[in-house]
């Protein structure tokens, strides 16, 4: 499978409205690949820029991965591909003093008013890592931002948005790769979204609320163990009932079989939560970072925060600080640490320090 195939089956949403921009010749100029998954961030924005350099697209907009420049750009050989990628030291992308100046804004962007060598006339431009461009080096861009040479294509990858000036990112379509894309049981989950909605709202102005989120959450918590039994033994129901003619030894390995499976069941639906847990703080804070509801990868997660009426404006500072923390919950609640214990932690400490 080519590298834009598999980018379409991971992520249809996405896809769509770009190959569609493509085929139109509207695609933007600048993209924002943002991702906690640090592959992600290496490999999709090759795959991108041949939505741009293709020279034989197909009838949807889609590049081709055969033509020259598709297996070039997979191959990392397109000529005129330049990737700029902090490699210092100190992690850190600078200006430069001038275009001689290696791994620097200045020598990386002084290809770009140069003719191009390809079929296509497309030159490509990788930042890897943007959010390491210094505040002096984000301000240089942003003036090629603005006023982009024709035919050039840029795109910026970062696991930190919020660290990117806002001018950069509205400047830049933002392309959110999220790469565990779950289906939840809502249903199941409202109480859980009910209780992360009364924090987001509440809990940081109101330490008892706080303390009445974390009851909540601990209590969802402790019943998902009654709720992997209720399942397995509602699978199960008719043939228990068969059983109650049965010698006990059938019996017994009847019991034996719904007690293992339950087991999976509740480490199946503790997962979920976790990952729900987790989502709920990604997603706002994604959406801090101004990234549209639509293009979040489980916007059902957050709905309740979308519709509630009289919200606080999300504070990005705020909402990457009490996702960090979130993920530090996700860490000690896959570690078996005391889950009540890991639950108030997260809570007092994110809504007491707000
Ligand atoms: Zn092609």
């Amino acid at each position: 499978m080519n590298g834009w195939d598999s980018f379409e089956k991971s992520f249809p949403l996405l896809a769509m409205p770009l190959k569609n921009a493509a085929q139109r010749g509207r695609l933007s100029h600048s993209l924002l690949v943002v991702s906690a998954n640090p592959d992600i961030r290496l490999s999709f924005p090759p795959v991108l820029a041949a939505l741009s350099a293709c020279t034989d697209r197909r009838e949807d907009g889609a590049p081709c991965g055969n033509c020259s420049a598709c297996r070039s750009l997979a191959a990392g050989t397109y000529p005129d591909l330049f990737t700029l990628a902090p490699t210092s030291k100190a992690r850190e992308i600078t200006v430069g003093k001038d275009d001689g100046d290696p791994d620097t804004l200045r020598s990386f962007e002084s290809v770009f008013h140069l003719g191009s060598i390809t079929e296509s006339g497309w030159k490509i431009g990788i930042i890897q890592e943007a959010d390491t461009m210094n505040e002096a080096a984000q301000n240089a861009f942003l003036k090629t931002l603005e006023e982009p040479p024709p035919k050039c294509l840029f795109i910026l990858s970062t696991g930190r948005p919020g660290a990117l000036l806002p001018t950069i990112r509205s400047r830049c379509q933002t392309i959110p790769l999220t790469d565990n894309v779950c289906i939840y049981d809502m249903e199941l989950f409202a109480p859980a979204a009910e209780a992360l909605l009364t924090f987001s709202l509440k809990a940081n102005r109101d330490l008892v609320e706080a303390e009445e989120c974390a009851v909540r959450l601990i209590r969802i918590l402790d019943s998902l163990e009654t709720a992997a039994e209720e399942t397995v033994t509602k699978r199960w129901d008719a043939r228990l009932k068969e059983a109650e003619n049965l010698e006990s030894a059938g019996l017994k390995l009847l019991e034996r079989r719904i007690a293992g499976e339950t087991s999976c069941e509740y480490r199946r639906l503790r997962e979920q939560f976790i990952s729900f847990l987790h989502a709920w703080f990604a997603e706002l804070a994604e959406l801090s970072a101004g990234i549209a509801p639509e293009l979040l990868p489980n916007p059902e997660v957050v709905r309740p925060w979308l519709e509630a009426s009289d919200k606080p404006k999300l504070r990005e500072r705020d909402a990457f600080r009490i996702l960090a923390e979130a993920e530090t919950l996700v860490k000690n609640l896959r570690t078996n640490v005391n889950d009540e214990l890991a639950i108030r932690t997260f809570i007092l400490k994110t809504a007491a320090r707000r």
